[in-house]
């Protein structure tokens, strides 16, 4: 086999976690601990993650959507209050909404940047909106100064979904470090995983509070043999198996963000200004490139986007798709809403496709996605 054969014989993902030998061998000594669940590991990291956020408060959870549910619950969020939040997003951010028995009030996002329309938010503020519920889509900050403005002139509590965003900086500032409630995501296909789950950084005192409650059953221990229990909580608490595992990766975040603006930054120059489909915005040194997320021309070409996946797939390359409209799913068609309300996020939904980008890439896998997607695309063209 040539080289050339032996690259192409080699699946590339669309994505995939790095995990270090020593991340391995410190699940391994929590394995043989005796303690298995929220212990010394989920304290360890917390408190980690606090003093990444500038020493805010952090509480970490099962997942990002558990995370937001709490959050929205932890602001007295619940039936007859409505929230603003982008139709493009991973579905989850709109479903904590409706879990609380609230209503998401969608607005569309910028074509490129993918994020929050703050003009849009704005006029959709009414008497019953109590948040804001913005994503900081692929790890591009939302223009922070704009949203705190607007959520500080109407009263508005500010629910970041910040699933993207770990290590990604506005102005200079993390996100995390500042502003409400800013919840992360460590599935494994984010910047830095624990397997499943997600930490919210902020929140008042009483806020704080309740997320702990929300968190696990509503209970307050107090002395050796003393319960109470002051709200039905649920079980979200992350065990110190996976908080060994966010210790490991936690080590490698700047490294990681690095080797992600770099492989981004191959992306930008092969394909320069003459790029056969359009490519997501740059942004600057803040953005930390969950995923890179360009549009396919489909109305310029005689190809579906279904047959542009399966295409590279045959090439040995895996794309995803972040993320259809969340507006048209049934769920959210049967709260009214329709085609034609929010353009860029339909879209995107249409359009998008997730090309490979993870840190263990090289530079010349980023060479072998740009060599087989403008090879498809070339021969497409109408
Ligand atoms: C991944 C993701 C979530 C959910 O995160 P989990 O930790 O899997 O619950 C929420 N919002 C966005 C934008 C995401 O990408």
């Amino acid at each position: 086999m040539n080289d050339s054969n032996r690259q192409a014989a080699r699946f590339l993902p669309f994505t995939r976690p790095t995990i270090d030998e020593e991340t391995i061998a410190a699940v391994g000594e929590v394995l043989r601990s005796g303690w298995l669940a929220s212990g010394p590991k989920v304290a360890q990291l917390e408190a980690e993650l606090s003093a990444y956020c500038g020493g805010r408060p952090v509480r970490s959870q099962t997942s990002a959507t558990a995370g937001m549910e709490m959050a929205l619950l932890a602001c007295g969020i619940g039936p007859g209050d409505e929230v603003i939040t982008p139709a493009m997003s991973f579905v989850a951010t709109a479903n904590v909404i409706m879990r609380v028995g609230a209503r998401p009030v969608f607005v569309d996002v910028g074509l490129d940047s993918r994020n929050i329309d703050l003009e849009q938010t704005e006029a959709a503020i009414t008497s019953r909106t109590r948040a804001i519920m913005p994503v900081h889509f692929a790890g591009l900050p939302v223009d922070m100064e704009r949203l705190y403005a607007i959520a500080q002139k109407h009263k508005l509590r500010v629910i970041e979904d910040a699933a993207h965003a770990i290590g990604s900086m506005w102005r200079g500032r993390r996100i995390g470090s500042f502003g409400d409630l800013v919840c992360f995501s460590f599935h494994p296909n984010k910047n830095i995983t624990t397997i499943e789950g997600g930490a919210i950084s902020g929140g008042s005192p009483e806020e704080v509070k309740a997320i702990e409650l929300h968190r696990w059953h509503g209970q307050l221990k107090s002395g050796v043999d003393g319960f109470d229990t002051l709200l039905a909580g649920g079980k979200c608490n992350l065990s110190d198996v996976a908080a060994a595992v966010g210790l490991g990766q936690l080590r490698h975040l700047e490294e990681f963000n690095v080797k992600r603006r770099q492989l981004v930054a191959r992306y930008f120059e092969l394909w320069g200004g003459e790029a056969p489909l359009r490519l997501p915005e740059r942004g600057d040194a803040g953005h930390s490139w969950h995923v890179f997320t360009p549009l396919l021309p489909l109305p310029e070409l005689k190809l579906t986007r279904a047959e542009f996946i399966s295409g590279m797939r045959e090439r040995g390359i895996g794309v995803g798709v972040h993320y259809p409209a969340i507006h048209l799913f049934t769920a959210y068609r049967a709260l009214g809403y329709r085609e034609g309300q929010f353009p860029h996020a339909e879209r995107i939904g249409r359009e998008t496709v997730t090309l490979p980008l993870f840190p263990a890439m090289e530079l010349g896998d980023v060479e072998r996605v740009v060599a087989a997607a403008t090879d498809i695309l070339r021969g497409a063209r109408k």
